[in-house]
């Protein structure tokens, strides 16, 4: 029978922890606060912000929106950031992608302080996965699906872990991390040749395309036994929300598989605060 493995579970489960650790700072004089810097009116932008807002909430965690018109100039966007990183308020800093055209070319990840990079792009927390030191933050979408493996038992040393997609933001850290705990990774991406016969030897398959339902049962294996993970998050041709794999094609061919919506998405959010949390606790720490 195959196993869903959904996202519900592990965040009710995460958010009385995290609940607890913002009591627990609070009691210290330490609230985590989130600010979320935000250009335009994207309106996929404006839902994921206020789910980001919902949870901080939940947990007990503040939350601070800076909303910048579209056409709000390169210096205003870079004094915003500059301002809440020397914010004393304020314990992480994530700015909503994408920003406008005219501020594409800023190299954002870097500008944020350090400390508050719940995002996980700043240069110190890629040098840590890289070294493997992983002393800063994880990136949340990698994070999710590590915190999702972990949850449902699912033992990675040793395993067989094919990942489509290679992006900055999900495949290429999620290699890193895997590899870091002893899974032999195969990173695939478009220029990858005989794509198929590569997943259908993998024992986990996590798919970061962005192409609605394209991993079919031709790329398994005829045993039955892998698990697949879903990052994807597109639109079907009736504008459903679906992921990368074909849900009802593949269901009876896997041993588990997450669900899209319902899993990779909001465990993303959750790492999010997460690191929120962590941020807060490193500050507390660092002042005694
Ligand atoms: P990108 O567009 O940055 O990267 C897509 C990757 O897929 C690239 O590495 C690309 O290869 C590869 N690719 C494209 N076509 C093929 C193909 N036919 N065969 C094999 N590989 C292919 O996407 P993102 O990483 O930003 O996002 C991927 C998906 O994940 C999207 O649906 C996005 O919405 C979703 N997402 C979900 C999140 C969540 O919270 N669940 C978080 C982030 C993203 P190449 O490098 O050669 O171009």
């Amino acid at each position: 029978m195959t196993k869903v493995l959904y996202a519900k579970p592990i965040i009710e489960e995460s958010k009385l922890k995290l609940a607890q650790k913002t009591a627990n700072l609070k009691k210290r004089g330490f609230t985590p606060k989130m600010c979320v810097i935000l250009v335009g009116n994207n309106p996929a932008s404006l839902l994921y912000i206020k789910n980001k807002k919902a949870f901080c909430e939940e947990v007990g965690a503040e939350f601070e929106l800076i909303h910048l018109d579209e056409d709000t100039t390169e210096q205003t966007f870079i004094e915003q950031i500059e301002k809440v990183n020397t914010d004393k308020s304020i314990t992480g800093l994530f700015v909503q992608l994408p920003v406008s055209k005219h501020l594409k070319h800023i190299d954002i990840s870097n500008l944020v302080n350090p400390e508050k990079d719940v995002d996980g792009f700043h240069a110190n927390s890629s040098l840590d996965l890289y070294r493997n030191t992983e002393k800063s933050f994880i990136p949340c979408t990698p994070k999710g699906i590590l915190n999702l493996l972990n949850h449902y038992e699912i033992s990675i040393p040793g395993k067989n872990i094919v990942i489509i997609g290679r992006s900055y933001i999900v495949g290429k850290p999620l290699s890193l991390l895997l590899s870091n705990r002893d899974a032999t990774v195969t990173l695939c991406h478009s220029k990858t040749i005989n794509l198929k016969e590569i997943t259908k030897n993998a024992d986990i398959i996590i798919s970061a395309v962005g192409i609605p339902k394209y991993l079919d049962s031709n790329y398994l294996s005829k045993a039955g036994n892998q698990i697949l993970i879903d990052v994807g998050i597109n639109k079907d041709v009736n504008n459903k929300t679906c992921g990368d794999i074909d849900f009802e094609n593949v269901k009876n061919h896997v041993a588990a598989i997450t669900p899209v919506p319902g899993g990779i998405g909001p465990l993303t959010v959750n790492s999010l605060i997460e690191n929120l949390i962590l941020a807060t606790e490193k500050i507390s720490s660092k002042k005694g």
